[in-house]
């Protein structure tokens, strides 16, 4: 079972500390949203599987973080400065704004249903900002609308300080920013964003079948996140629909509850980025001091050891965004059930390496001195094991930490009760299940540690 509406997510992300409008008090700004504390967890958790599977795992990548702020001229030669944007109109009655391919209706305003609407014009989706302290225009950078391009900008500083050949993968994952006409569906889209992009690098003529590798490994990962496959739809980009730097890209898509959309694009980017880059700069009109001056002359080839001649890698590029795995993992993960003919329960069962709280220790009476002690040092051994965030929940009502933790999708809560002090063991109770067992407390590491392998 999955949440039945958008709004079912949206009422739970607030109420439990996942996803809050940004900007809440002075009424908000459209497409920002901030994680709270349980957000935050669980979205940091779910980009740490991805590093893992992405870099940990494998003997053929390196990782990058590289600066937000991108020069113009990087995104001048990946071609975003000129072909980024969507088309637009304006509907003259009630001054809304609406991207052209979403007027659905006949070229109506969605909003007022007015036909007063201008021609579309295109509309650069990238955030600009100024470098230094004058801002006069001459010096600005842009917010990067990807994470991928400073990768290609790095390529030879990564090849030179490791001992790469291709075929090889840099890793990085980070905030993209597009400035989206109309931001919607909660997390769906949103114009501050993070990107999960691997750039995996390899021979032409090869790079056909590292593409249907990286689909087929890219869906796997989704599922081992807790996505069931038959959510997931492999999509053949249409090639009128291709990006300029394009040879082939599939979509995945997600059945979010507004619908099913991309969650996640792999692309073949072919020698484009990689091409352009290595271009002289001097062949483009260069619009800010930042680089005026600075000339590209760096050659983003590798050498055909066997053939002796240089060539510039194909890349393929599986890019995922994190806030729309959180809103798909957490709308798979949703459960309502009857506990009893009287009572309900909603309860996140998600995978327990993504859930925010790890496990829960609750003493059974508040402030009761000797239940608190024993129950914070049982959180702070469980703690040093490294698995994730442990809490202690010191407010006396059983039920009520029942059901929060099922709510954010705790795996276990432990509870010290008085028998704990004779018996020296807890009551464990299973989220998913709701099951019951008294674990010693000499045994709990390793019950814990099993728990989640
Ligand atoms: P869409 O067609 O939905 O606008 P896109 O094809 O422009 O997406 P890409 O440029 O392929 O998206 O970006 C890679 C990934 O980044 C997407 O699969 C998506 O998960 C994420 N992403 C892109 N734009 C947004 C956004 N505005 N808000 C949240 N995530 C986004």
């Amino acid at each position: 079972m999955t949440a039945q509406t958008m709004e079912e997510l949206v009422s739970l992300c607030k109420r439990r500390g996942f996803l809050f409008q940004s900007n809440d008090i002075y009424g908000g700004i459209k497409g920002l949203y901030d994680y709270g504390p349980m957000g935050v967890e669980f979205k940091n958790n779910l980009k740490q599987a991805w590093w893992k599977s992405m870099v940990y795992e494998r003997d053929d990548t390196e990782g990058l973080d590289a600066s937000i702020l991108s020069s113009p001229v990087v995104l001048k030669h990946s071609g975003h400065e000129d072909t980024f944007t969507d088309p637009l109109v304006d509907c003259r009655a009630c001054k809304s704004r609406w991207r052209a391919d979403q007027l659905f209706e006949n070229n109506k305003c969605p909003n007022c249903k007015s036909e007063d609407l201008t021609e579309p014009r295109p509309f650069n989706l990238m955030f600009k900002t100024a470098i230094g302290p004058v801002d006069d225009g001459s010096s600005f950078a842009y917010l990067r609308p990807e994470t991928c391009q400073q990768i290609f900008t790095n390529f030879k500083n990564i090849l030179d300080s490791t001992s790469r050949t291709v075929p090889f993968g840099i890793a990085q994952m980070g905030k993209a920013f597009r400035n989206e006409i109309t931001p919607r569906n909660f997390i769906f889209r949103v114009r501050e964003f993070e990107q999960m992009e691997l750039e995996f690098f390899v021979k032409p003529g090869t790079d056909d079948e590292w593409h249907e590798y990286w689909i087929n490994k890219r869906i796997e990962w989704w599922v081992n996140q807790g996505i069931k496959k038959e959510n997931l739809k492999k999509i053949e980009v249409e090639k009128n629909e291709l990006a300029h730097y394009s040879k082939r890209t599939v979509d995945i898509n997600y059945v979010f509850p507004h619908g099913e959309e991309e969650l996640e694009g792999v692309a073949n980017r072919t020698d484009f980025d990689l091409g352009s880059h290595t271009k002289n700069q001097n062949d483009f009109k260069i619009t800010s001091e930042v680089m005026k001056n600075s000339s590209s002359t760096t050659k983003l080839a590798v050498q055909d050891l066997e053939e002796k001649k240089w060539y510039i890698p194909f890349v393929i590029e599986p890019s995922a965004g994190v806030d729309r795995g959180v809103l798909a993992l957490l709308n798979e993960a949703y459960r309502e059930e009857n506990v009893d003919k009287d009572n309900k329960r909603i309860l996140l069962s998600l995978k327990p390496h993504l859930s925010p709280i790890k496990a829960a220790v609750i003493p059974l009476k508040k402030n009761n001195e000797e239940l608190v002690n024993l129950s914070k040092e049982i959180k702070s051994n469980l703690q040093t094991l490294g698995l994730g965030r442990v809490v202690l929940e010191n407010s006396g009502n059983i039920g009520k930490n029942y059901r929060r933790h099922d709510e954010i999708g705790t795996p276990i809560c432990l509870t010290v009760d008085f028998e704990t002090l004779e018996d020296k063991s807890v009551t464990v109770r299973d989220r998913d299940t709701m099951k019951q067992e008294r674990v010693s407390i000499e045994n709990l590491s390793e019950y814990y540690k099993k728990y989640f392998n």
